[in-house]
């Protein structure tokens, strides 16, 4: 009660708690260093329940690294996390105090990456299943159950049996889009997930997301599709040399770009 109320009298008037439950996932002045290099150099972003965020930049700008802060998979060195409102607790140097919370954190978010990274000596079903079961616990039928109502979903029912070299790498893809789903994770995360595929083979791959950004997914995503990004995200950060150089609704972003550096991405990519 003591706690409550002191927590709530920091609040601006009206707030009920001290962040929105509606903010999925919440990055404050993030920075990352790899030795000497400073990689992100102050960054916020955020993005509530449902918002797809797009993250556009020229190759290093740092937009997988930040990615890859979000899910743990890189330790800031120094700027705060939330998911869920939740944020990572920290020691002095910066390093996670408490793997099981980071751990938990990770499996709330599913990531996929450029490469599928799929378990190439299991079947589609076993990729699916290995961590519900064999890490979450989780009774095989009913993870079985799951992971072939999500194969159907994007489109690879017939499929369970197979093994991922005898799939196409917009199939891949797509089991690696179902893995992920598999963890019933709070938000995606999706790292140029059609920049390895054949240009034939990006169409299926961007129909699942756009179909989860339908559904009210929350998504932080970085693509180089910029047709799609102006069509689905919520809201569009540009990066440049580890800086947001511009950010807002896609059609400002894309439509009537302020800054020139981001003028000259889109040419460029376009
Ligand atoms: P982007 O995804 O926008 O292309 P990255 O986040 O992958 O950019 O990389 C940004 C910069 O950080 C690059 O200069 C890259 O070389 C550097 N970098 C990324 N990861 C590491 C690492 N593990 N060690 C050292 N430098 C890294
Ligand atoms: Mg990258």
């Amino acid at each position: 009660m003591g706690s409550d109320a002191s927590i709530s009298a920091t609040l601006p008037h009206g707030s009920a708690q001290p962040f929105a439950a509606a903010e999925a996932i919440k990055v404050e002045a993030l920075h990352k260093s790899f030795g000497q290099h400073e990689v992100l150099k102050g960054v916020s972003i955020s993005a509530r329940e449902g918002d797809v965020v797009t993250l556009i930049g020229g190759s290093g700008s740092g937009k997988s690294t930040l990615l890859r802060c979000v899910n743990f998979l890189e330790t800031p060195s120094s700027g705060r996390i939330l998911i869920g409102g939740e944020e990572v607790r920290c020691r002095a140097d910066g390093t996670p105090a408490d793997r099981r919370q980071i751990e938990r954190l990770r499996r709330s978010l599913g990531m996929v990456f450029q490469q599928f990274n799929l378990w190439t000596h299991k079947t589609v079903l076993e990729n699916l299943i290995e961590v519900p079961v064999h890490v979450l616990g989780t009774a095989k039928e009913q993870a079985i159950d799951r992971a072939r109502k999500l194969l159907d979903r994007v489109g690879l029912a017939a499929k369970e049996d197979a093994y991922p070299a005898f799939l196409s790498g917009g199939q891949q893809q797509r089991v690696a889009i179902a893995r992920a789903l598999c963890l019933e994770p709070r938000a995606m995360l999706f790292d140029e997930p059609t920049s390895a595929l054949d240009p034939e083979l990006v169409g299926e791959v961007l129909a699942v997301i756009r179909s989860l950004a339908d559904e009210g997914r929350t998504m932080l995503l970085v693509t180089h599709e910029m047709k799609f990004a102006r069509e689905v995200s919520d809201h569009v950060v540009y990066l440049y040399n580890g800086l947001i150089e511009e950010e807002g609704p896609p059609e400002q972003l894309f439509g009537d770009p302020k800054s020139a550096r981001l003028k000259q991405f889109l040419k460029s990519v376009s």
